[in-house]
């Protein structure tokens, strides 16, 4: 039976990656809305204090965590500390990430195409692993998954982060088969053009023909907001959507429709 019970987060753990700022930081503060305790994972020690402090202010136990996701070896001691002040992750959500606006592949350095695939895919790829054993131990878990516009389309501006984008709606779908049996769902949610700092340069004046681009191909007729990302979060975290896995939503304002 659904009733509101089913969308609530209490007594849940979720950890979100990037959660300092942009789109992290508005899927923390939803899920700490619903009910969560929430751990974010961010290098910014200005932005990890400042979003911490509004997570306290909504009340669930939270911490922040400081870690540089492209350090491997980082990343058991990050989950461990969030295992051991707020318990078990139940949720993980990996957001964290970074563009090259390289124009092509032709620019684009080997170095700034492994940083880029290493942020977006090998570090969902490591997290997830070392998240999931303790979900599988107590039988339920969420993973969420940030793709992108370039999940579906090609990019002869930001190739890198296409192909790590693509690349996560697949390794959505197959975490998804293999984690099913373990009660735990994988999904993704796709944000079109949402006002982060990533996106920023997109905003000013020297790329205005594409800002105008990018606002008349969406039906909303506007950038979407950090928050805007928060409901499908909470729904994908939640005991409402335990028969979805390996979908990815997006939030888009229509701009992938047409
Ligand atoms: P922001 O640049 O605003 O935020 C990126 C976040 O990732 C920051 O919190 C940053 O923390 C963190 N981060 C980056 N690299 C590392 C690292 N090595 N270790 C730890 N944390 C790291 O971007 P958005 O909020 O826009 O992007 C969030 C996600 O959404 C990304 O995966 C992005 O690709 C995706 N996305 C964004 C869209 C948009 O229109 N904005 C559209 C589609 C997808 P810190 O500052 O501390 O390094």
């Amino acid at each position: 039976m659904i009733d509101r019970e089913a969308f609530s987060l209490a007594g849940r753990v979720a950890a979100v990656t990037g959660g300092n700022g942009g789109i992290g930081r508005g899927i923390a503060l939803g899920l700490a809305r619903a009910g969560a305790a929430v751990a974010i994972f961010g290098r910014n020690a200005a932005k990890n204090a400042g979003v911490l402090a509004e997570l306290e202010a909504i009340g669930s136990p939270a911490m922040a965590v400081a870690v540089d996701l492209t350090d491997r070896a980082a990343l058991e001691p990050a989950l461990r500390s969030v295992e051991a002040k707020l318990g078990p992750v139940d949720v993980l959500v990996n957001n964290a990430g970074i563009v090259s606006i390289s124009g092509g592949i032709l620019q684009e350095s080997p170095e700034s195409w492994d940083l880029v695939l290493e942020t977006q895919l090998n570090t969902v790829f490591l997290l997830s692993k070392l998240a999931v054993t303790s979900m599988a131990s107590r039988k339920r878990g969420k993973i969420i998954n940030i793709g992108s516009m370039y999940s579906y389309f090609g990019s002869g501006l930001v190739p890198s982060y296409s192909a790590a984008k693509g690349a996560i709606v697949q390794l959505t779908k197959s975490m998804a088969i293999e984690l099913a049996p373990h009660g735990i769902q994988v999904n993704a949610l796709a944000p079109g053009w949402i006002e982060t700092d990533m996106t920023a340069p997109v905003r000013s004046e020297e790329m205005r023909a594409m800002n105008d681009e990018i606002v008349g191909r969406t039906p909303a007729g506007r950038w979407g907001l950090p928050e805007e990302l928060a409901g499908p979060a909470v729904f994908l975290a939640s005991t409402a959507s335990d028969f979805i896995t390996g979908e990815t939503i997006r939030v888009d304002g229509g701009y992938a429709i047409r």
